[in-house]
């Protein structure tokens, strides 16, 4: 065993619904891929600027050019989607941002990427798996392995050597799934699964949407509820709120000049927030008990065998959500696990899983015109942003400092990363996980984010200090493309 890093290339990816997040195995664990700017998750946007040209992952809070986002959901359909001036069919919008997560995942091993595992929600039909599998084509991925959501969730957990039984509650953007999962030594086994493909963030930030219109009702005798350009400012203002009311107890969704005359600021509590979405809430677990149901039914398992329940989805930040958990399964706090963080979680469990397939040294696909289409589709793309372009190679006085506001348990190790990421040749070879790391670590603070996630963005950055300060930059086995 050497003390470098070696990463296995083939890449686990979550394809979500509103965001995509991927990780990789390290040698160790599973590591996820920081995209260019230090954030975990791509946003899962596609969208053209002003050249005419397909960016990627950039949602934009107008409409002033056209974007689509939510593209997992029209997959597997003959949907027509427009941008620049043409149509695409709905796998080759998803390509674009396979192509993305390609080059970003190349950008920070550092070398070629081949194979992919992407996650499927488990009730996915099998158009929606067909045409997955054709995006990837079109990204020139070698596709491993659709896995199962559920699955990838327990598998990130880890197996012990004991059987346990988890419900796996996964509450998204734009969807809903839950699942009665057992791990152990002999694999992973779903017990029983239920969802709404209907049910999740979106939702919530409609009823804030809707409040808000409430508001300016009352106050400007305006009704904007039917101007398609308000709603969706209002729409972006409310999900950056939402987010916040996650850590805090208060927000103020500020909306200046939605109009020549209208100019709002609605005040809006966590609890008022709760209130609102307690119905979907309430209506989700009605989902958990049918997954309860099923598993009772087919496998004989009560519902007080379920020893933990895990979270993944963004929307289980919420607090009310983990506490409603904990007493709809009679279970104490702690047993509703939000260690790992829920946005990385199905990320973490298919690059867990995509160490089982051996990495190829080309892309397999044999169909006639994928290659062709491939180019077709990358020649459309913007070039990367530059600092997608020199996320291993960037300058180092173009790396930011260390944030005054670093917790001091990670200030050593922040400024001792720093000062080894410029004294270091731009472009070192073997410092790009240490970069990044150090990047997403500092983006973490600059975005406030909870002290769990500042914790462990800060181990990590530990971590790759330790593998950088002790073995030689280069990787021994360099992979060449
Ligand atoms: P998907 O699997 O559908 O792509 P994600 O797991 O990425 O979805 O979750 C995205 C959803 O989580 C969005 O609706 C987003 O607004 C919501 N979300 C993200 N962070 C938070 C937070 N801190 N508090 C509440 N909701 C959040
Ligand atoms: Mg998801």
């Amino acid at each position: 065993m050497t003390e470098h890093t070696s990463f296995h290339p083939v890449v686990g990816i979550d394809l979500g619904t509103t965001s995509c997040t991927m990780a990789v195995w390290n040698g160790a664990e599973p590591i996820v891929i920081p995209g260019p700017d230090g954030g975990s998750t791509l946003p899962a946007v596609v969208g053209q600027n002003q050249a005419g040209q397909i960016v990627v992952g950039r949602p934009s809070a107008s409409d002033a050019l056209p974007q689509i986002d939510r593209i997992k959901r029209d997959l597997g359909t003959e949907e027509r989607l427009r941008l620049r001036g043409r149509h695409y069919r709905p796998p080759e919008i998803c390509a674009f941002l396979l192509i993305e997560l390609k080059r970003q995942a190349e950008a920070f091993l550092g070398g070629a990427v081949h194979d992919a595992v992407i996650t499927v929600s488990g009730s996915a039909g099998e158009p929606q798996r067909r045409a997955i599998r054709e995006a990837a084509g079109l990204a020139q991925l070698n596709l491993r392995l659709l896995l199962d959501d559920p699955v990838a969730a327990a598998a990130a957990l880890g197996v012990g050597d004991q059987d346990r039984t988890y419900a796996i509650y996964d509450l998204g953007g734009g969807t809903f799934d839950t699942a009665i999962v057992r791990i152990g030594p002999d694999g992973v086994a779903v017990l029983g699964a239920a969802g709404d493909p209907q049910l999740g963030g979106d939702d919530f930030d409609e009823h804030i949407v809707g409040y808000t219109l409430r508001q300016i009702r009352e106050r400007h005798h305006v009704d904007l509820s039917r101007d398609e350009h308000v709603r969706r400012r209002i729409r972006w203002e409310a999900e950056r709120r939402k987010r916040e009311l996650s850590t805090a107890e208060t927000t103020v969704l500020d909306l200046p000049l939605l109009t020549a005359t209208v100019s709002v600021s609605v005040p809006l509590s966590r609890r008022a927030f709760e209130a609102m979405i307690e119905p979907d809430v309430t209506k989700s677990l009605g989902h958990v008990a049918a997954a309860l149901a099923a598993a009772e039914l087919e496998h004989g398992l009560p519902r007080r065998a379920v020893d933990q329940v895990i979270l993944s989805g963004g929307s289980t930040r919420i607090p009310s959500i983990r506490a409603r958990l904990a007493d709809y399964f009679g279970l104490d706090a702690e047993a509703v696990r939000a260690d790992v963080d829920p946005a990385e979680l199905n990320a973490r469990g298919a690059g867990l899983i995509a160490r089982e397939f051996e990495p190829a040294m080309i892309f397999e696909g044999s169909r006639p015109g994928l290659l062709g289409a491939n180019l077709r589709l990358r020649a459309e793309m913007a070039d990367p942003s530059p600092a997608a372009e020199t996320i291993g190679l960037q300058p180092p006085d173009l790396l930011p400092g260390v944030p005054a506001e670093t917790p001091a348990d990670f200030r050593a190790v922040a400024d001792a990363s720093r000062s080894l990421l410029t004294t270091t040749p731009a472009g070192g070879r073997g410092r790009g996980p240490l970069r990044a790391a150090y990047l997403a670590f500092v983006a973490a603070i600059q975005a406030a984010d909870p002290d769990s996630r500042l914790t462990e963005l800060g181990r990590r950055l530990a971590t790759e200090y330790d593998r950088s300060g002790r073995g030689a930059p280069d990787q021994p086995t360099e992979t060449s493309d």
